[in-house]
């Protein structure tokens, strides 16, 4: 893109740019200098230039933005709840949560500007379907699953309790008012689909179960499902391309209990 035209939203540029430089180089072109543009542009709530650094949060501790949880690290304590949750509510209209489904605080935030962003990029209404699980939910959840599916094909969706990214209060299920694919594979090909998994990063969601991934994951590809890893961590991880949590941290991989 080499056209001056004023770009409609900030977006981070998505090249996978080479790790080392510190600081950004100053252009020879023919711009003037790099001043602080005064007009006002539309950049919304995200601070300009999130920094990742490594160890910035635990990975351990399950109020920790970037706690992970799998088949093989469960919550600790197993019956851990968030200290604040809230519903997210949409007042400018562009998130759909009648059942008042709760999310963390941090999380219940981001999800509101990412829900703006949708809505105005002609995405569609978000739609919460699945946020916050207690223990004794996900007790529910894994029985139904399991009834249903089988043991194994159940609980490739659906966790033991103790074991549930949405006990976090940082995972949610999502969908599109009207566009269908609720909770089903399909919703990839969604506008609304299609519009998260390539831009949720932007708001500090990743798709935690990509597809193809289930070796690692331990579940299978979930395209509705999103967690809550801060700005800082949802940048990098696609400025790496390093997709899902266990490769990022290094972490064994987690196809079972
Ligand atoms: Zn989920």
């Amino acid at each position: 893109m080499v056209s001056a035209s004023p770009t409609p939203t900030s977006t981070p540029v998505g090249t996978p740019t080479p790790a080392a430089s510190v600081t950004p180089t100053p252009k020879p072109t023919t711009t003037p200098t790099v001043t602080p543009a005064p007009t006002g542009s539309p950049t919304p709530t995200v601070s300009p230039t999130p920094s990742y650094k490594p160890g910035l949060y635990s990975i351990d501790a399950p109020n920790s933005l970037w706690v992970v949880v799998d088949k093989k690290r469960p919550l600790n304590p197993a019956n851990y709840v968030p200290a604040s949750l809230v519903a997210p509510r949409f007042d400018d209209g562009a998130g759909y949560n009648p059942n008042r489904l709760q999310l963390a605080k941090v999380a219940a935030k981001a999800i509101k500007v990412m829900a703006t962003a949708m809505k105005s990029a002609g995405a569609g209404t978000l739609a919460l379907a699945s946020t916050y699980r207690s223990y004794n939910t996900q007790v529910a959840v894994h029985n139904k699953d399991v009834a249903a599916l089988g043991l194994v094909a159940g609980e490739n969706l659906a966790a033991r309790p103790g074991y549930s990214e949405h006990q976090t209060g940082l995972a949610a299920d999502l969908a599109a008012v009207g566009q269908g694919c609720s909770i089903q594979v399909c919703f990839a090909t969604t506008k609304a689909g299609k519009w998260l998994a390539a831009n949720s990063w932007q708001y500090g969601w990743i798709l935690r179960y990509p597809n193809g991934r289930t070796p690692t994951t331990g579940y299978q590809f979930e395209p509705w499902h999103f967690r809550y890893v801060g700005i800082e961590l949802s940048t990098e991880m696609h400025r790496t391309g390093i997709a899902v949590l266990e490769d990022f941290f290094k972490l064994p991989a987690a196809p079972t209990y």
